[in-house]
């Protein structure tokens, strides 16, 4: 499958930076919980400060430190304000658990076949992208290249997969002054869709939001030896089950699925949205369940409780439902389709979680440089489009905090599809195609100097 001649020569020493990297940092255990990151950061700081860059590592609690690296221009001081922009290339270098036994290869083990692809939780869910980002600011400053203007930054937070509370959140929420930034490049985008023939490379613009609630039924108890005497309460919930099962939610164009439908040739004078998604359907049937959770509100029912005993009729129910909401989308309109959705039922619905989705402009001057890079360095690809994430990243915290920042989800993909990379991401077999991790690390490195001069 992978031919390594794919990498260009001027870049191998690049991509073998990166692939020592990632296989590294496979090797440390970081599933979260616990954590457990300090070595895996200890030693990327390590290599960090060797190439010229300044170091920190800031913890909320011990043994979980979130690293910061920055490389100033030449003669700044470490600490000292900078003209210009600032790049942070963001990561997270925890984990979700994994089970071994489901592998084909330890999960730990960094193991890289004959094909050039290298095995390992954290391959794509982001410990490749830390490699990348972290390669290719290495092989800057270790060739002498400092910013113009400006400063790069490194970000590599911990904690990620529970939420951020000692990484990313952390960081943006009790050290706004160490991470206060104007260009974010983080995880969630970067993958090709593949649309037919055509293949374009999708830039994570945005993060959906969650309209959680609760749909709650009433009746009346009784012994279940005799139902007739009883009101069953979870019964009431078969219709609510069958309305969230039957109904297709309306396809919201807030900005960026308008510009993805465009951008995929779907959305085009005369043509509906909902003609639009037929067609995807029609043309990608395995990718059209991954992009149309980005242009519609989702409810997916997940848990139910009603009676705590075997031979008693609930008197109360309840099910829970997760709903997602496209960024763009505020809160009372996002209430408004969970009321419209259970229209004429005879329940109560409370609402736990709204929080709205975020994103930054699907245009600007960092989207052309990515762009551009694309149209250099994969000629064939039919174009860059917008994508958006249906959960979210540590992006979220960023945009929150300093609402200025544009930050996007890339990390380029040229040879493994968002059809393939998707279903890896907290799964078994997580793998990354390592002519793909060498096509990221010369992205970062180029789009850096093209950012900072
Ligand atoms: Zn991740």
């Amino acid at each position: 499958m992978a031919d390594h001649r794919s990498v260009p020569a001027s870049d191998e020493p690049l991509a073998t930076a990166a692939t020592a990297l990632l296989q590294h940092l496979v090797r440390q255990n970081t599933v979260n919980p616990p954590g457990d990151e300090e070595a895996a950061q200890t030693w990327l700081a390590e290599r960090l400060r060797a190439a010229g860059f300044h170091v920190d590592l800031l913890a909320a609690v011990p043994g979980r430190p979130n690293l910061i690296a920055e490389l100033g221009p030449a003669g700044h001081e470490p600490g000292a304000p900078v003209d210009g922009q600032i790049v942070t290339l963001l990561s997270h270098v925890d984990t979700v658990l994994a089970d071994a036994a489901a592998w084909q290869h330890d999960p730990w083990s960094g193991h890289i076949d004959d094909d050039g692809v290298l095995w390992g939780r954290g391959a794509i869910d982001m410990k490749s992208q830390t490699a990348a980002e972290v390669a290719a600011a290495i092989s800057l400053a270790e060739e002498g290249w400092r910013p113009a203007t400006g400063l790069l930054r490194i970000v590599v937070a911990v904690d990620e997969e529970v939420g951020g509370t000692l990484g990313a959140r952390w960081l943006c929420e009790e050290n706004a002054d160490r991470v206060r930034t104007d260009i974010v490049i983080n995880e969630g985008g970067g993958a090709p869709l593949v649309i037919g023939d055509r293949r374009f490379y999708g830039l994570g613009v945005g993060e959906k939001g969650v309209c959680r609630f609760i749909v709650r039924t009433r009746g009346r108890a009784a012994h279940a030896s005799t139902p007739g005497v009883g009101d069953n309460a979870l019964l009431k919930l078969v219709p609510v089950l069958q309305r969230l099962e039957e109904t297709e939610l309306p396809i919201d164009l807030t900005d960026a699925p308008r510009a993805l439908l465009e951008g995929l040739g779907l959305l085009t004078d005369g043509v509906t949205p909902e003609q639009a998604v037929d067609a995807l359907r029609e043309q990608a049937p395995d990718l059209a369940p991954l992009v149309e959770p980005m242009l519609r509100v989702t409810a997916v029912p997940t848990i139910i409780e009603a009676s705590s005993k075997i031979n008693v009729i609930p008197a109360r129910a309840e099910l829970r439902v997760d709903c997602r909401i496209p960024p763009g989308m505020d809160a009372d309109t996002a209430r408004g389709r969970v009321r419209d959705l259970l229209d004429g039922l005879d329940v109560e619905i409370e609402f736990t979680e709204t929080i709205v989705g975020n994103g930054s402009e699907p245009g600007g001057p960092v989207v052309d440089a990515i762009t551009a890079w694309l149209t250099e360095h994969d000629p064939e690809a039919a174009g860059v489009v917008p994508t958006i994430l249906p959960g979210f990243t540590d992006s979220r915290w960023f945009r929150a905090i300093f609402p200025d920042c544009r930050a996007y989800g890339f990390f380029p993909h040229r040879h493994m599809p968002l059809t393939q990379t998707y279903p890896m991401m907290h799964a078994a077999d997580e793998r990354i195609d390592l002519r793909d991790l060498a096509f990221a690390a010369r992205a970062y490195r180029d789009l850096v100097v093209t950012l900072l001069g």
